[in-house]
């Protein structure tokens, strides 16, 4: 299949190699020219504009880093809907809020071009290996379309509802991670405070009520959990910065809906500290050092 591909990121550019490694013909765009020549060996073709990256192709796909991006990708002079024809389907991989995504699919059905959106979880190393979740905003019509071609970048493919709800499964579910990991360290960090052994303390709280994904899998006490960003250093993972992002989504797309979320907002804070300290790069497990004394 022939298909533009726009954004060629961290997660872009193992999602597009896993295309073209499928047998497909990718049509690339990026600002960053060194990731283009590196695809261009593997047999992508270089493009000069996200217009001149859709001429002539069957599907679309973008992995941009925010909203601003996506609108001037798709709204610009040189953008997607200057240059794609009638019919071709477009789906956009990246992290934003749903308004942003409903406002292009509106423009583009304008000029009869189907917009989806399929933000997905599972990181960089689920881009490489080809695992990653799509969580997807499409009619059921569309999402037909995309599948297979999903499927060459990813495991699991979840239909959340129509365009926009893509986002929102993913918005919602990062709040629920970011605070939760918010969660377990504050007590991780009491239990410490007044003495318990952390190890008892941590297999207490995964065979009890208090178990979730933040105390289990990627515990934010150093040694609990090997195979954990905390057990290295807080290094590799989910970067705060990118937690922050995504409860700062949560948030904006709570003020516009009137809906109160009083622990995203607390949560949003306390990660924007972290990020003000220096520490963004860490994973967000690194979100118990604030609740540790000083070394
Ligand atoms: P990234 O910053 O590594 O890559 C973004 C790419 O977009 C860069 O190569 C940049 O040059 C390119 N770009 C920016 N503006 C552009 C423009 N106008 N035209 C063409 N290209 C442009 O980001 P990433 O880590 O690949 O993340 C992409 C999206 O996926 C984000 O929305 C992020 O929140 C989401 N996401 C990331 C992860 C992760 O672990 N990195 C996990 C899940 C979801």
């Amino acid at each position: 299949m022939k298909i533009a591909f726009i954004g060629l990121g961290n997660m872009g550019a193992p999602m597009a190699r896993n295309l073209i490694r499928a047998g497909n013909q990718l049509h690339l765009f990026d600002l960053n020219q060194q990731v283009l020549s590196e695809l261009a060996e593997l047999g992508g073709r270089v493009s000069k504009s996200p217009k001149h990256a859709v001429e002539g192709v069957e599907l679309v796909i973008t992995m941009l880093p925010a909203a601003a991006h996506v609108r001037s990708v798709y709204l610009n002079e040189d953008g997607v809907l200057a240059g794609i024809s009638a019919g071709v389907p477009v789906v956009d991989c990246s992290t934003i809020d749903p308004k942003t995504i409903r406002d292009v699919a509106a423009a583009a059905a304008k000029q009869g071009v189907v917009v989806s959106d399929a933000p997905v979880s599972g990181g960089t190393g689920g881009a490489q290996a080809g695992t990653l979740t799509f969580m997807v905003g499409a009619s059921p019509e569309h999402l037909s379309v995309l599948k297979p071609i999903l499927a060459q970048m990813g495991r699991n493919i979840v239909h959340c509802g129509e365009v926009g709800t893509g986002q929102i499964a993913k918005i919602c579910n990062n709040m629920l991670l970011g605070i939760s990991m918010v969660g377990v360290a504050e007590t991780m960090a009491l239990g410490n405070s007044l003495g318990i052994d952390m190890e008892i303390l941590a297999n207490i709280i995964n065979t009890s009520t208090g178990r979730c994904w933040s105390s289990e899998v990627c515990n934010p006490w150093p040694g609990i959990v090997e195979t954990a960003p905390a057990s290295r250093g807080y290094s590799g993972g989910f970067g705060a910065d990118l937690m922050l992002k995504d409860l700062g989504l949560a948030t904006e797309a709570a003020r516009v809906s009137h809906q109160p979320v009083i622990l995203g907002a607390v949560a949003q804070q306390m990660y924007q500290a972290m990020s003000l300290r220096g520490d963004g790069g860490k994973d967000f497990s690194a979100i118990i050092e604030g609740y540790l004394k000083s070394k």
